[in-house]
């Protein structure tokens, strides 16, 4: 069997990539301890509920089975909190990933796609971001991403393990039957905190009006989740067929701004967005966009979903599922 090992699958990008696995005939088992993710998200698949700090348990895995490539999803993810417990932060995402690569290598695995972020790249001070641009992460999180990487590149030097690191830009949207979508028990992401403030009647607040941007709020690269999990199938593949290592870009090329964001939740909800404008938010880059040509010159991807449907599909989601993956109120 084609069995592929998704550490970190049951959280938001992960169990959407988990479908587009299956879907493209891979056979896949999640490894995941359930601190972000929900057995709900991946009730179709088979979970094993564990951490990768648990090296015993997760070696045991690859011993169980015949594993033929690794899709790594399962870190810590919160800027805001990397900065407060950068100590955690390296442990979960730095240790976890050398327990894994480990492991990997005791059972001869060589072929891993490593989620990795723009947070690599640190205060760019132009934009599009190609993959040439420096990376110096202005926080712990991209730190831990951007180590991992580079613990890859000796791994595949030493042991000849080959490695994908997608870079995302905003991951956003959710899957469009409605079925899975975002659902973060610290929900600090635009989208969803608009979708909340409709929902609850709450008000959102703008992080800045006073940018160097078209309209003064800040401008990201939103790109839909399944277009995502579209370009970790692609990149395994890719590994498969003995593409060479690399980091790559993923994003749309396009932005949009904080208020377009607003506007554009308005248009697919039918409702009004109650917002604020308030202090600058720390470590905030103005304008984050993608230049996303390597993707398509190796992986032979792009995004082919833009705002509306990230919109759309998100909207459906939150509204359908208003406490995420719990049961209603
Ligand atoms: N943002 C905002 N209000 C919020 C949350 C986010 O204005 O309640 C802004 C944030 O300052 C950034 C953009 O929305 O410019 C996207 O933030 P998010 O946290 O979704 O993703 P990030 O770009 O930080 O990964």
């Amino acid at each position: 069997m084609n069995t592929i090992l998704i550490p970190g699958g049951a959280g938001y990008i992960g169990s959407h990539t988990v479908r587009a696995l299956a879907e493209a005939g891979f056979d896949c088992v999640i490894y995941d301890n359930l601190s972000e993710g929900h057995r709900e998200a991946v009730k179709d698949f088979e979970l094993i509920e564990g951490d990768l700090l648990d090296y015993e348990k997760l070696s045991q895995v690859f011993k169980n089975r015949k594993i033929i490539g690794v899709v790594h999803f399962a870190a810590f993810a919160l800027v805001g909190i990397s900065m407060k417990e950068p100590l955690d932060y390296y442990r979960n995402n730095v240790i976890g990933t050398h327990n894994l690569l480990t492991a990997m290598r005791n059972a001869e695995v060589k072929n891993i796609v490593f989620s990795s972020t723009c947070a690599t790249y640190g205060n760019v001070k132009t934009t599009p971001i190609n993959e040439s641009f420096i990376t110096e992460p202005c926080n712990p999180y991209g730190e831990t991403k951007l180590a991992v990487e580079k613990m890859l590149k000796w791994c595949d030097t030493a042991y000849g393990m080959r490695y994908v690191c997608p870079r995302y830009f905003n991951a956003a949207g959710a899957m469009p039957d409605g079925s899975i979508g975002e659902d973060h028990k610290l929900e600090t992401h635009l989208i969803p905190l608009v979708y909340r403030t409709i929902l609850k009647d709450e008000t959102v607040s703008v992080f800045g009006n006073d940018y160097p941007t078209r309209d003064g709020s800040c401008i990201r690269d939103y790109i839909h989740v399944c277009d995502l999990a579209d370009a970790h199938v692609r990149a395994l593949k890719y590994l498969i067929s003995d593409g060479s290592s690399m980091s790559v870009n993923l994003g749309t090329e396009h932005g949009a701004s904080v208020f377009e964001i607003i506007k554009a939740a308005e248009q697919a909800s039918g409702k009004t967005v109650k917002y604020a404008v308030a202090q600058r938010r720390a470590g905030d880059p103005p304008i984050l966009v993608a230049d996303a040509s390597l993707a398509k010159e190796k992986l032979g991807w792009s995004a082919v979903r833009g705002l509306t449907e990230i919109m759309n599909d998100a909207w459906q989601w939150h509204k359908n599922h208003p406490n995420g993956y719990e049961p209603y109120e």
